[in-house]
């Protein structure tokens, strides 16, 4: 299935560029409404509508014949969308975006600067982007993007790329990462990060922020606004300190992968599960699935995994944590469990340990299955439960990753 991602890319603008910019927003958006305004309104043909306005539309602006043709596509397509939508307002186009093709622009992934058609030149931007997005961009091949004037005057290009992406390395290995609070993640290798330090620096900043709350509400005018600064350099501190511990352990993580030739398994806390009866999320997977933290977490580890050609698979989180992954059984009664806080003990078989390392080795186990679809006796335990992982790619899990408000 063909599948196109856009990824949004903001630009780097001289005051010299914007006024460029502008021209052609200007000159594309008259040229729209040109065209609207001197066809019959029923015409949503592209070929039927370029043999009648193209070379009016030519002679009367300057747009380049690649640029004039997007014109008539684009009123086109904006007329199908509100015949399609019922939408009885008349329309109207307005500067604020650009259309491209592979004729009108392209992307070097060396240097991050895209080469886009002007109103009189060709002319070359730099991208402001971060490694989410040159992650996603080095792997793919882009046919089409749209230069964008936003609603705060920042100028952004969106590159449409197919779904092309370095084939990940096969293999029969699998590491699993089980995250959590108390430790933000534990691997089925026994690797573990304790969420402590952040706790207890998070515990630090909310005591500060609740002295800085309480002096912001009295004294004098200045000592208020100094106090709401404070407040607001506070949060920002805290935010990158999760991100750098986040880079850290994902960076980590992967290198590892890399190295060692094996992928690496996470649960599937996005909506695109293929299990067959849906079960509702468990506490655990609402928590993880509405945190910032855990999100950006999800994040890193995607897009550094795309880079480096570890493959990232999803498993179904439910009984995870329950499962003993010595023996595969789940506590007899409904509603118990083995696992009691960080602490796991099997009455079946009488492993006892960490309840996080457990909940690991039944993700990575789950994720091995992936490479023998059917085959696993895992399976045979618990035959009412449909424990199959689908092979996803990583489209899907990045189309599935919702973000939580921060
Ligand atoms: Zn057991």
């Amino acid at each position: 299935m063909k599948q196109i991602t856009t990824i949004s890319c903001k630009l780097k603008i001289t005051p010299e560029l914007a006024k460029e910019i502008e021209a052609t927003l200007v000159e594309y958006a008259n040229a729209c409404q040109f065209i609207h305004e001197n066809s019959d309104k029923k015409l949503t043909n592209n070929v039927a509508m370029q043999s009648l306005m193209y070379d009016t539309v030519r002679e009367n602006f300057q747009l380049s014949a690649q640029t004039t043709i997007h014109a008539i596509r684009r009123v086109c397509g904006n007329r199908k969308t509100s015949i399609t939508n019922h939408i009885k307002k008349e329309l109207s186009f307005s500067p604020t975006s650009v259309d491209y093709d592979s004729r009108t622009f392209s992307l070097d992934t060396k240097t991050w600067i895209v080469s886009v058609k002007l109103l009189t030149k060709r002319t070359k931007i730099e991208l402001l982007i971060g490694n989410y997005q040159r992650g996603i961009l080095k792997g793919s091949k882009s046919k089409s993007a749209v230069l964008n004037k936003r609603k705060d005057g920042s100028y952004y290009i969106n590159i449409n790329i197919n779904n092309i992406a370095p084939d990940p390395t096969d293999t029969d290995k699998v590491i699993g990462i089980d995250l959590g609070r108390t430790d933000i993640a534990t691997t089925s290798e026994s690797d573990s990060w304790s969420g402590k330090k952040i706790t207890n620096k998070r515990n630090h900043y909310s005591q500060m922020r609740a002295v800085l709350q309480q002096k912001a509400s009295k004294g004098t005018r200045s000592s208020r606004r100094r106090c709401r600064k404070l407040q607001q350099r506070l949060s920002g501190k805290e935010r990158r300190f999760q991100k750098h511990i986040n880079h850290e352990i994902t960076t980590y993580l992967v290198k590892k992968a890399a190295t060692n030739k094996t992928s690496i398994a996470i649960e599937d806390l996005t909506n695109i599960r293929t299990r067959t009866n849906q079960q509702r999320r468990t506490k655990k997977e609402r928590r993880l699935s509405n945190n910032w933290a855990f999100y950006q977490f999800r994040m890193f580890l995607t897009y550094k995994c795309l880079l480096n050609g570890v493959r990232l698979i999803l498993v179904n989180p439910a009984y995870t944590s329950q499962t003993c992954h010595k023996c595969l059984h789940i506590h007899p009664t409904k509603g118990k469990s083995y696992r009691n806080g960080k602490n796991y003990h099997c009455n079946h078989c009488g492993w006892e340990g960490d309840a996080d390392y457990n909940g690991a080795k039944n993700i990575a186990a789950l994720g091995l299955s992936v490479n023998q679809p059917g085959g696993s006796w895992l399976f045979c335990q618990v035959s009412n439960l449909d424990f199959r992982p689908r092979q996803l790619t990583i489209w899907d899990i990045l189309e599935g990753y919702k973000k939580p408000a921060s």
